[in-house]
């Protein structure tokens, strides 16, 4: 079963509609949002944690838990005045695949000011920063116009609509470093310095941005909680299977005949997903070579496995791989995946921020073994090497990046490890043709 229309929480995805104030609450956005606000902060973190929302920024952890994490009482500066807490967006998707928070702020921007202000509200946030992808220009610009709106009509601000309740929005223009979207580089950026993530702990939670009480979420993590307030937690946890709760937006590139932005019920199998909104595998189902489920940081999956494999956190991590973002890459037999692997690992090479050893060199490392094997100019031994080397990177350093870079590696090692040594061999095979 498909999702229904009436169930779909982001109703403008595609833009059909003006994103503006007006428009959006004709769609049901800043509907008495007094109301929800009046409910008071531990009804509104237990119905979030209620509705089995998890984290849909990659890591999957429950929000409403998240939210619970800040002080209900704010921790006294030297000076003993409370210090304040902040909410922050992470609009910095820069993960190659995904695409869906732009739409979210491009076409729907008030769904995301109106969570800001509920969420902000839940945890004692005196305001939200929105980092924002330096290389959105456009959606920055969608943005901000309709903070501004939102101020004028009184939504924001002082007394924002009407709740008593003092509550800001600030927007901030990254400037196109994919680590700036993990949580501590964010918050070194906000801050004004290098955009490099930081040892936890602290938690954010204790010590965040300006040394503040901080939670970090996702925009579309942000922009369904007042919808799942309005229509309750048990209507949006009736949608997917346990611990994998909602609906979710799935972005499906590559070889598709319709690659396009869905929201969908979580734990939709493969199949379904795409026959139905996508038109299918390019060439048929037969056409199929593998599928990077996640965005590109999580290991690829072929075809044999994916295709019955339910979409989110527990089915993909079941074919050891993950739902990440649900930035879904669908690659056909006509697809170069030892080029294609191999293109990630440079992308990961280059946003390495370099301050840790097996990062900064080893990245540097896998994606030169990487070229190597795919031009076939290595050593069958250098597979082994290279998966050793992933192994020595993975959970040894600061933030996740250093996974990120060695799982796709894995992943092909481990699918495709008989077309890797197909090259070796026939370039060594090549090469020995040459020489005679
Ligand atoms: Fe920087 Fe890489 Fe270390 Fe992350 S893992 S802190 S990106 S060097």
């Amino acid at each position: 079963m498909a999702l229904a229309d009436k169930d779909r929480i982001f109703t403008n995805v595609y833009g059909y509609q003006p994103w503006n104030l007006k428009e959006a609450q004709a769609r049901g956005a800043w509907d008495n949002t007094k109301a929800l606000i009046e409910r008071g902060r531990d009804a509104i973190i237990d119905e979030m944690k209620a509705s089995g929302l998890r984290g849909r920024g990659g890591a999957g952890f429950p929000t409403g838990m998240k939210w619970s994490f800040m002080p209900k009482q704010p921790p006294l500066d030297q000076n003993g005045n409370p210090k304040p807490s902040f909410l922050v967006i992470n609009a910095d998707e820069s993960e190659p695949g995904s695409c869906k928070d732009r739409e979210i702020i491009r076409h729907d921007p008030h769904m995301l000011l109106e969570g800001a202000l509920v969420a902000g509200f839940a945890m004692g946030a005196r305001a939200a920063y929105i980092y924002i992808r330096g290389e959105y220009i456009r959606e920055a610009e969608t943005l901000f116009a309709a903070r501004d709106e939102a101020y004028a009509a009184g939504l924001l601000g002082r007394n924002a609509s009407g709740s008593g309740y003092d509550f800001d929005v600030f927007v901030h223009r990254g400037a196109g470093a994919y680590i700036c979207g993990e949580e501590t580089a964010m918050i070194e950026s906000l801050e004004g310095k290098k955009g490099q993530p930081r040892l936890k702990p602290p938690f954010p939670a204790g010590a965040g941005l300006y040394g503040c009480p901080t939670t970090v979420n996702n925009v579309e993590s942000i922009a369904v909680a007042p919808t799942i307030l309005r229509r309750g937690a048990s209507w949006f946890s009736s949608f997917g299977r346990e611990n994998n709760k909602g609906t979710k937006l799935f972005q499906i590139s590559g070889h598709v005949n319709r690659p396009c932005v869905v929201e969908e019920e979580m734990s939709i199998p493969f199949s379904e997903l795409i026959e139905r909104h996508c038109g299918g595998i390019r060439g048929g189902r037969d056409n199929l070579l593998a599928v990077i489920p996640g965005g590109s940081s999580v290991p690829l999956v072929p075809s044999a496995e994916i295709w019955d494999a339910p979409m989110d956190f527990d089915g993909l991590k079941a074919v050891g791989s993950g739902l990440g973002t649900a930035a879904v890459i669908v690659m056909d037999k006509s697809t170069d995946i030892v080029r294609a692997i191999s293109r990630l690992s440079y992308f990961y090479k280059h946003e390495s921020c370099g301050q840790c050893t097996p990062c900064r060199e080893g990245t540097g490392w896998m994606w030169r073994v990487m070229e190597r094997l795919r031009t076939g100019d290595a050593h069958v031994e250098e597979i082994d090497m290279l998966q050793q080397v992933t192994k020595q990177v993975e959970g040894h350093t600061i933030c996740a990046l250093g996974d990120a870079a060695a799982w796709p590696i894995q992943g092909l090692i481990k699918h495709f490890r008989p077309e890797i040594e197909r090259r070796i061999e026939e370039r060594h095979g090549s090469l020995q043709e040459a020489a005679e």
